[in-house]
C-alpha cells in the first residue's frame, strides 16, 4: 500500500511534528509491514509514536519495535485493564510490569504507565481486580515520576471516583480514546495535569465527539490512531495505521475553525509536556526549502 496524497500533510513532512500517542503498531497485525508503517507515518509527517503495552505476551515486540525505531517508537510498560479479567495470573503480569519499571530492559526507556485503567464492557465481574490493578498501577507511576495512559470503557465513573482518590499527589496523564461528555472532561481536568487523547471516533459521521471537541480547549488535547483499531475516515473499515493521525489533526482543525500546522504544533506541545519528549528534530539541512 502506498501513502495517498491524502494521507500527507502538505507543509509538515519535514517537520515530523505529529505525534501518535497511542499505537499498537508493533502488533502482529503489522508484521507483514511494520518497516512500510513506520515509514508511511514518518511520510505523513509523524515524528513521534508512543506505544501502549499490553500484557507480557507482547512485551518483546514492544522492545523490539522500540528499540529498532528508536528515535520514533517510545513504548509505555503497563497492564491493561481487560488481561486483568483474562487472566487469573494477572498478578504476575502485574509483578512483571514492576519489574520492567524498576529494571528497563536494555536499550529501551518508557514513557509512561500505560495502558492502564476499567474496561466494564466486556464484563463487570473483574471490576475489583481491574481497580486493584489500576490503583497499584497509578502508584507505579508516581513513584518513577511518568504520566499514566489511561484506558476507560463503559467505566467512566468508576474511573473518575478512583482519579479523585489521587487529586493533589502530582499525577499527569492522558485519557487515551476519550469520548465522553464536556461534563466529564471538566471534571478530571480538575484532578490532575490531565490531557486528551482524541482518535479517528472524531472523524466518523454520527459522532458526538465533535461537538465535544469543539468545547475542549485545543491545549488540552492529544492526537492518537489506537492503531490498528479504530480507523478515521476515510480509510474507515481497513486496518488502522499511525499515519492516518493527520485525519485526526485535519478533522480537529476543522472543528476548531483553525489550520491543522497549529493544531499539529499545539497537540504536539502537549504530549510532550505530559511525556517528557524531546524537541521535534530541526529539518535536516539549513537552508531546505521548507513548504508551507
Ligand atoms: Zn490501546
Amino acid at each position: 500500500m502506498e501513502t495517498t496524497d491524502k494521507d500527507k500533510f502538505i507543509g509538515l513532512e519535514a517537520d515530523n511534528v505529529l505525534i501518535d500517542t497511542h499505537s499498537h503498531i508493533y502488533g502482529e497485525e503489522f508484521d507483514a509491514d511494520r518497516e512500510e508503517v513506520v515509514r508511511r507515518a514518518r511520510e505523513a509527517g509523524v515524528g513521534q509514536m508512543l506505544l501502549p503495552a499490553i500484557d507480557s505476551e507482547t512485551h518483546e515486540r514492544l522492545f523490539d519495535l522500540s528499540r529498532r525505531h528508536a528515535e520514533c517508537c517510545t513504548p509505555m510498560m503497563g497492564l491493561h485493564p481487560t488481561s486483568v479479567n483474562d487472566n487469573p495470573q494477572w498478578r504476575d503480569e502485574l509483578a512483571c510490569v514492576e519489574r520492567w519499571l524498576a529494571n528497563p530492559p536494555e536499550g529501551v526507556r518508557f514513557c509512561a504507565v500505560g495502558e492502564i485503567g476499567l474496561d466494564l464492557y466486556w464484563s463487570a465481574e473483574f471490576r475489583r481486580e481491574q481497580i486493584e490493578a489500576f490503583r497499584r498501577q497509578i502508584e507505579l507511576a508516581l513513584q518513577y515520576g511518568l504520566p499514566i495512559a489511561v484506558h476507560t470503557r463503559n467505566a467512566w465513573p468508576e474511573t473518575v471516583e478512583l482519579l479523585r482518590t489521587f487529586a493533589g499527589r502530582g499525577l499527569r496523564g492522558v485519557m487515551h480514546a476519550f469520548t465522553d461528555t464536556v461534563e466529564t472532561y471538566r471534571t478530571i481536568r480538575e484532578l490532575g495535569d490531565f490531557v486528551f487523547g482524541i482518535g479517528g471516533v472524531v472523524t466518523f459521521r454520527r459522532s458526538p465527539l465533535a461537538e465535544v471537541v469543539r468545547e475542549m480547549e485545543l491545549d488540552d488535547l492529544v492526537l492518537e490512531t489506537d492503531a490498528p483499531y479504530l480507523t478515521p475516515v476515510p480509510h474507515r473499515g481497513t486496518r488502522n495505521e499511525s499515519a492516518y493521525v493527520s485525519h485526526v489533526c485535519a478533522k480537529v482543525a476543522e472543528i476548531k475553525g483553525l489550520d491543522p500546522a497549529e493544531v499539529a504544533a499545539r497537540t504536539s506541545a502537549a504530549a510532550r509536556r505530559i511525556f517528557g519528549l524531546p524537541a521535534p528534530q530541526p529539518p535536516a539541512a539549513a537552508g531546505t526549502e521548507r513548504a508551507r
